[in-house]
């Protein structure tokens, strides 16, 4: 599913392209899809999209007037089939795929450079409050209608919405419960619970929110610490390499998506635009890449797999030459 790096990339490009436009309906044809209902879905009919951002994994549109009670957020979750795109044509109404269509009218005046340093030049993603002005629309031009459409690939119905005015946003669980931002300033970690191990407490969103079981293959893998370790038993300067690899890990590939380059997988890569591809192509190193020789030391990295969840580390530079045995390990990535 997508994480911090992808979700990031794609609020960005998206706030450009469509703050400060109109929103004309909106839709849930996934019946399951809205988890709440007071506000209805069909309040947005007329607000202003007045922005696109994120927390943790959760995307945020941001909207206010039309039938909206004041200003008020659609709460995305994408789970691990979603995507949330944009698109110059509309759904049809055989399109299984949408779950939750905003059509949109104008807006994204803002310049496409904006979309790679954040709003307000920004580059951080904890500003709510400084989502720039509405763009201004050029007058005798109607813009043409756009689609925000939220997708869900595969055959189950996880993704879901939630509608709700900023007022209540703070103390709705679901963004109440997420802990601190992994980027691009985490805390010092010396608060991750001791007795959990490093994969299963830096994936938590509770713990820190944005890593999931990819970048959390990614961070330990550069940071050289054994996935299966017990937080408490790192010392000070673990905890800072797990650190510094946390924020060059998860800002490295935002700024490849960003600006394109080099990845650390030696693969080139043009900027994202839009329509975003359905998947990204993510500059990995390690994650799925079992059988390859680890970048640092030419070990043939190895995998632990649990229900559908599979770990890729190396036994040398993260293990000290152990491989893991399978039998006890279940029980730990359950963790
Ligand atoms: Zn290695």
């Amino acid at each position: 599913m997508p994480e911090l790096p992808e979700i990031e990339a794609t609020v960005r490009l998206l706030d450009a392209a469509v703050r400060g436009g109109t929103i004309e309906s909106a839709m849930a044809p996934g019946l399951a899809t809205m988890r709440t209902f007071s506000p209805p879905l069909d309040a947005l009919k007329g607000a202003t999209l007045t922005g696109i951002d994120r927390r943790g994994k959760l995307l945020l549109v941001h909207a206010e007037g039309g039938g909206l009670p004041g200003p008020s957020t659609l709460v995305l979750h994408l789970m691990s089939a979603g995507r949330l795109q944009l698109y110059e044509k509309l759904a049809g109404p055989r399109d299984r795929t949408s779950r939750v269509l905003l059509r949109i009218r104008g807006g994204g005046a803002a310049s496409p450079a904006e979309a790679t340093t954040g709003p307000g030049g920004d580059a951080g993603p904890e500003a709510p409050d400084a989502l720039g002005a509405p763009a201004i629309a050029v007058p005798g031009t109607e813009a043409p209608l756009r689609e925000l459409r939220l997708r869900e690939f595969g055959t189950k119905q996880a993704a879901w919405g939630k509608l709700l005015p900023d007022a209540e946003l703070a103390d709705d669980d679901t963004l109440s419960t997420l802990g601190p931002e992994a980027w691009p300033d985490p805390p010092d970690l010396s608060d991750l619970p001791p007795r959990r191990t490093l994969r299963g407490a830096i994936r938590d969103q509770r713990v820190l929110a944005g890593i999931g079981r990819t970048w959390s293959d990614e961070i330990l893998w550069q940071a050289q610490l054994a996935p299966l370790r017990r937080c408490g038993d790192l010392d000070h300067a673990e905890r800072e390499r797990l650190r510094t690899a946390m924020v060059e890990k998860l800002g490295g590939a935002l700024d490849l998506y960003l600006h394109g380059g080099t990845g650390p997988d030696g693969k080139r890569r043009t900027p994202l635009a839009l329509p975003l591809p359905d998947k990204l192509p993510l500059p990995l190193q390690v994650h799925r890449r079992t059988g390859d020789p680890c970048p640092r030391d030419g070990t043939t990295l190895l995998a632990v797999h649990y229900e559908d969840d599979e770990m890729t580390y190396c036994p040398t530079c993260q293990t000290g030459g152990k491989p893991y045995k399978d039998r006890r390990l279940s029980r730990l990535l359950k963790d």
